[in-house]
């Protein structure tokens, strides 16, 4: 799966409540990315994390000679590349193996409460949500653990809600071959709760219905399953 194979219409994108703070605005369903992003390896990026964040806890004042903050560069430089950002590689898409829907079953199917968390791309400080995931069989089924690892991938990223709700969108479409896809994420944003306006109580919601879920009926049918 291609990093820039996803190309939707920014138009399907339902945001039902926005409260995002301050400077959250996406631009594109792709991921900005240079065109160099993958040339280095992800060794050679942990090394060189690990310098710059090294210098900007010298900067702050840290002692690094003490022996808590001593692996804090090397460690967080891991993190970024091998865990929190690692769906910015597309070699890192997980396996996706399909099946026949031999019990035709045409119904929708939801998978919902999904816990992720990802990082705002404007503060990288953690987003916390969930995403209730629907589709409707067009002749594939896929492993329902594999919608799961799909939401992960594209949370493992800098991201904005509204991106990360279009990127799991069409990866699906792609993966299950059909349009009738639907996706609603509920999510707190850490800088909104944890510095700015300080807001515990606010979450964001965005939605995207396409194919037969831009159907009220069919639409609403997901919403009274997952309940929000
Ligand atoms: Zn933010």
């Amino acid at each position: 799966m291609k990093q820039n194979g996803f190309h939707a219409s920014p138009t399907h994108l339902d945001i039902i409540i926005d409260e995002i703070g301050d400077e959250h605005v996406s631009t594109s369903v792709d991921t900005p990315l240079r065109a160099d992003a993958f040339d280095k390896s992800d060794d050679q990026k942990i090394v060189e994390i690990a310098n710059h964040f090294a210098q900007i806890m010298d900067i702050l004042g840290l002692d690094r000679n003490d022996d808590s903050l001593s692996g804090t560069p090397k460690r967080v430089a891991k993190m970024y590349v091998k865990e929190i950002f690692s769906g910015l590689n597309p070699a890192n898409f997980p396996d996706i193996k399909l099946f026949e829907n031999k019990y035709q079953y045409n119904q929708m199917l939801v998978e919902k409460n999904i816990l992720f968390y990802s990082n705002c791309e404007h503060h990288f400080v953690p987003i916390i949500g969930k995403a209730h995931v629907a589709y409707i069989s067009g002749g594939k089924v896929i492993g329902l653990s594999k919608i799961n690892r799909i939401v992960q991938h594209f949370a493992k990223r800098p991201q904005v809600q509204e991106r990360l709700t279009m990127q799991i969108t069409k990866a699906l479409q792609e993966v299950l071959e059909t349009q009738d896809v639907a996706v609603v994420i509920d999510a707190t944003h850490l800088c909104v709760s944890s510095r700015g306006v300080k807001d515990v109580n606010s979450s964001t919601v965005t939605a995207n219905y396409c194919g037969k879920f831009e159907n009220e009926a069919t639409k609403n049918e997901f919403l009274k399953y997952i309940e929000l």
